[in-house]
């Protein structure tokens, strides 16, 4: 009973959750020309902070997102 050989560990509780369910797509606008870029995040990581390049102005922007596994909990594109 419990854990098999995993691998994992420590991070998810029940049943593993499959890859495919911890990417989720969010829409975030460009801080430079306003547009609306879709992102595709992964949820498996609680608290992420990257760089994106706009797919209209091409000028990079961080984001910073914070997440369950399978649901995105909040994006922000902090203003520089
Ligand atoms: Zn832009």
């Amino acid at each position: 009973m419990g854990r098999g050989g995993g691998g994992w560990g420590f991070a998810f509780r029940g049943a593993p959750a499959k890859v495919a369910d911890v990417q989720e797509s969010e829409t975030i606008q460009c801080p430079f020309c306003g547009q609306s870029n879709d992102l595709v995040l992964d949820t498996s990581v609680a608290s992420q902070r990257f760089t994106t390049d706009c797919e209209v102005c091409c000028r990079p922007f961080e984001v910073f997102a914070e997440c369950e596994p399978g649901e995105v909990l909040s994006v922000e594109v902090p203003a520089n």
